[in-house]
């Protein structure tokens, strides 16, 4: 890692473009750790709870809210997402880098909190290529589809507010640019 101190790395992106791959890339690193941020929709099969998310309800995630247990939160698709605030500030505390994967409303907010940043919305190559993927994987309704699809393109307004804007043509090409402007090394990986 080039820095002393710990960084978030905020990765956003559109459903389907890559991005979380590229998280849990990223975080195979030692000293990178994953956000595992908090959520009251159901987990889709295969996701484990405390690994991919902690699964809460939403009574519990209002508990939190109250409490200023989130460093942000927003709701996505009808549901609540949140990044707790303990975890970052541990991670940092250790001198890791940690990987924070939200929304755009979310980014908007980390802006804002005084810590160190450095934030990357992944592109995917089209909109009718996204499309293809996100049927491919085949996790949501035909109805969750058409709501995802119908932010995809509002959230790609945002993507200038990034620090770095990167395309998914290439899934590994993308992740050593990443790689690259993170300061990290196939060394420390
Ligand atoms: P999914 O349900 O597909 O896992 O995630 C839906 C969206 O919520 C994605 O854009 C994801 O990046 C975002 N998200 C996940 N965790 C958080 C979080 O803690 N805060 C915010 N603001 N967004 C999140």
């Amino acid at each position: 890692m080039s820095s002393e101190l710990g960084r978030l790395i905020v990765v956003s992106g559109p459903t389907a473009s890559g991005k979380s791959t590229l998280c849990h890339r990223l975080v195979q690193r030692s000293t990178v750790d994953f956000s595992v941020s908090a959520t009251t929709r159901a987990p889709r099969k295969g996701e484990k709870d405390g690994y991919d998310y902690h699964f809460v309800t939403e009574q519990q995630f209002q508990e939190w809210v109250a409490s200023g247990a989130f460093l942000e939160y927003a709701e996505v698709h009808g549901k609540h997402y949140g990044t707790l605030r303990k975890h970052v500030e541990a991670s940092l505390a250790k001198g890791h880098d940690i990987v924070l994967e939200v929304d755009v409303q979310g980014a908007e907010q980390l802006k804002d909190c005084g810590l160190p940043i450095i934030s990357i919305f992944v592109r995917p190559p089209s909109l009718e290529i996204l499309r293809q993927r996100l049927r491919d994987r085949g996790t949501e309704t035909e109805e969750q589809m058409n709501l995802r699809l119908a932010v995809v393109e509002k959230e790609m307004t945002f993507a200038k507010d990034y620090m770095h804007q990167v395309i998914n043509d290439d899934f590994s090409r993308m992740e050593a640019e990443v790689e690259d402007l993170l300061g990290y090394t196939k060394e420390n990986a």
